[in-house]
């Protein structure tokens, strides 16, 4: 049994793995697919403190390694459901798809995915025309005209990632303007090749076998308009994925895990830390800080527990 299980091995899980391993607890991270999290798709991160500048992937591996260091034993696997047993212990269950382990206590840092648009034949040409990523498919739209569908951060900052390649990208944002940070905004504003089109949603998708390009449509008055580019990159935000662990959190109206800046969730032994819990500003800083506040509060848990049994 461990100490600590840890699902979720984004920036507020490797933060957790570190702080835990740091008070001398045995720790378990589960990661069902990238080790880093969400921040392995930034292409430049200029808001973390101390690190002007920095891809997603490069801070990621830092973090990984040292959590690797402190030693954490990592676990790709992907957990599917978690239950807790009764006092005194509060045994922490946690079943994945490759195996089952029991923890004293468990922390929940399950962060969040992409948001799709929910227009008919998205999935179908998901990879083929349409990406969550500008990193991971950028690449594959060199010279060509793209769309970006969004308006937050991560919308401006693939659009920027893809001017420097593309002949031009499109910006469709549904509001009457742009709510990623001013610095961003200033830098898409001074592209030649970036077009902003706001209060603008996309209707439909152009093609039926092969990806052609969107039919957008002008919120105030329903007019529609063509665009054949050649592919699309969706970041209208994220939904969290919390359905393995509605047995042991509460979870509000949006599929967030119920939980406050101490990272407790209610349940004995049991927080929650990063994009997945309710929170006002999800980032990387606050993602961080959580998986201190939730490690510490877990060791504190089992600490408590030892003192009562001895
Ligand atoms: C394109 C992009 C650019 C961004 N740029 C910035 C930026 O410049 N600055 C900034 O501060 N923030 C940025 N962010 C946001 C930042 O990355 C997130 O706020 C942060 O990663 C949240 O960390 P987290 O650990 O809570 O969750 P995540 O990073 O989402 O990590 C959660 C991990 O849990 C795993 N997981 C989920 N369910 C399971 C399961 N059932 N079993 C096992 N594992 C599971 C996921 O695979 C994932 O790896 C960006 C996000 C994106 C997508």
């Amino acid at each position: 049994m461990y100490d600590i299980i840890i699902i979720g091995a984004g920036p507020a899980g490797l933060t957790a793995a570190i702080y835990a391993r740091r008070a001398q607890k045995s720790v378990l991270l589960i990661e069902k697919s990238t080790f880093g999290g969400q921040m392995t798709f930034s292409p430049k991160i200029e808001n973390y403190p101390g690190i002007s500048k920095i891809s997603g992937s490069e801070l990621a591996d830092g973090m990984v390694s040292q959590a690797i260091e402190q030693g954490a034993e990592l676990e790709l696997d992907e957990v599917v459901e978690v239950t807790v047993g009764g006092a005194p212990d509060y045994i922490k269950t946690v079943k994945c798809t490759g195996g089952v382990y029991t923890g004293r206590a468990l922390i929940i840092a399950a962060g969040a995915r992409h948001r799709m648009l929910g227009v008919p034949n998205e999935e179908k040409f998901i990879g083929d025309g349409i990406s969550y990523c500008a990193v991971c498919d950028g690449a594959f739209y060199i010279g060509k005209t793209v769309a970006v569908i969004g308006g937050g951060n991560s919308a401006l900052q693939e659009a920027l990632l893809l001017s420097d390649t593309c002949k031009k990208v499109i910006v469709v944002q549904n509001l009457s303007c742009l709510t990623g940070e001013v610095k961003l905004q200033q830098q898409l504003y001074q592209r030649d090749n970036i077009e902003v089109i706001t209060e603008t949603v996309v209707k439909s998708i152009i093609g039926d076998d092969k990806f052609e390009g969107i039919v957008t449509e002008r919120v105030s008055d329903g007019t529609t308009k063509e665009h054949f580019v050649d592919g699309m990159f969706v970041a209208i935000g994220l939904v969290p994925e919390n359905d393995p662990y509605k047995n042991v959190a509460r979870l509000d109206e949006r599929g967030y895990i119920v939980a406050d800046e101490t990272c407790a969730t209610g349940t004995p032994g049991v927080f929650a830390a990063g994009d997945c819990r309710t929170k006002g500003v999800r980032q990387i800083t606050t993602a961080t800080a959580d998986g201190a506040v939730a490690a510490l509060a877990a060791c504190r848990f089992i600490d408590e527990l030892s003192a009562v049994s001895v």
